[in-house]
């Protein structure tokens, strides 16, 4: 991964002037960001509003592989995903804290592309950076997030809150992450089996972003002030839908009717998949890590959802009674069943 241009030991570094090294250059744009980094504490102030907190823990060939994922691309989506989970509750995200365990084998150029990532991802959301611990590791690089944000009380949308009849939208498109991975993954196989050869991505730019750089839907949040529209319930997209649906069903104790048809796949995922000789819609049932919001809201919101083209109502809810099914373009009736990562023999 890394080549042998002049690199810095962390050794030589010293726990505290590798901090200052990496968050000098950081600076609080929130009101509510009272103190950030430099102290035991940040200190944070959301006045009347309630505080919403998600962590993430991402480990070193269990959730990443820097065999093809860019350090700085890295940082990027440790806090993409992340601020997803704030967003997910109807929120807007304003602070994180970043804790990284790392060994000596990265030199000091490779953190700073990590935090360059993720200080990228922060300007770009609006969030400071505020704290974090430091740590060396001995089995491989670990990253922790913490992100903080804010609601008001009865913005916030829970999984628990759908309701029967409630439409089931959307945002985006899906299973272009799990597709862009089988992109990696093969000319990673390529790349091992001989290194002379160059990868081959060539027009797969969007599907390899969705997985290299995902975008949290803060946009969506936005729009949904934006409407008038507060969803009665909401997830993000992170282990694919037919898992993230079956999360609202069970905590709204409803079932549902989803329609193959209206799940929103993007041109380039399906061929793609086809020509994995995967089928396109489990990519997008069981393939994950999309992180787009799947979110319900009453039928009397139709009218505002229906023109918004990055928003696909893809079906609604039932009485539990009538289970959580997917009503298939050929118009069988099948159960819905979250399947994850064993839907698919290639990832573990
Ligand atoms: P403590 O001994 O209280 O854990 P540290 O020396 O670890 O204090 O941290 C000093 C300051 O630097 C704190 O504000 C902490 O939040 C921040 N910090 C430590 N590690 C990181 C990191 N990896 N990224 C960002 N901030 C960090
Ligand atoms: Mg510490």
């Amino acid at each position: 991964m890394f080549d042998n241009k002049e690199k810095t030991n962390l050794n030589e570094m010293g726990e505290f002037g590798l901090i200052q090294h990496l968050t000098q250059t950081i600076q609080l744009t929130n009101e509510s960001s009272v103190k950030g980094i430099g102290d035991d504490a940040a200190v944070l102030d959301f006045k009347d509003k309630k505080t919403l907190i998600s962590t993430d823990l991402l480990l070193e060939n269990v959730h990443f592989d820097l065999r093809y994922v860019p350090l700085k691309h890295l940082g990027y989506k440790a806090i993409q995903v992340n601020l997803s989970d704030i967003y997910a509750m109807n929120g807007i995200a304003s602070q994180v804290t970043i804790s990284i365990g790392v060994s000596s084998k990265f030199p000091l150029e490779a953190l700073e592309e990590l935090y360059a990532g993720a200080l990228i991802a922060c300007e770009k959301y609006k969030v400071d950076l505020v704290g974090g611990d430091t740590s060396t590791s001995t089995q491989g690089l670990v990253i922790s997030v913490t992100s903080i944000g804010y609601a008001e009380a009865d913005e916030i949308a829970y999984r628990s809150g759908a309701k029967e009849g409630d439409l089931l939208c959307v945002s985006g498109d899906l299973g272009g992450a799990y597709v862009g991975l089988q992109i990696l993954e093969r000319e990673k196989q390529i790349y091992l089996e001989n290194p002379e050869i160059q990868p081959d991505l060539e027009g797969k730019d969007y599907i390899i972003e969705r997985q290299l750089k995902p975008e949290a839907r803060k946009d969506v949040v936005e729009l949904f002030r934006h409407l008038h529209v507060k969803p009665h319930a909401m997830i993000d997209v992170s282990d694919g839908l037919a898992s993230e649906i079956l999360h609202i069903c069970n905590a709204s104790n409803l079932g549902c009717k989803l329609y193959e048809d209206k799940i929103p796949i993007d041109p380039m995922t399906y061929e793609t998949a086809r020509e994995f000789g995967l089928d396109p819609t489990v990519c997008a049932l069981s393939g994950g890590e999309d992180y787009e919001l799947l979110f319900t809201v009453p039928q009397s919101d139709y009218d505002k959802v229906k023109n918004q083209l990055d928003i696909s109502i893809i079906g609604y809810m039932t009485e539990p009674a009538a289970g959580q099914k997917m009503i298939s373009k050929s118009g069988s009736e099948h159960d819905i069943v979250a399947q994850g990562w064993n839907a698919f023999t290639k990832k573990d």
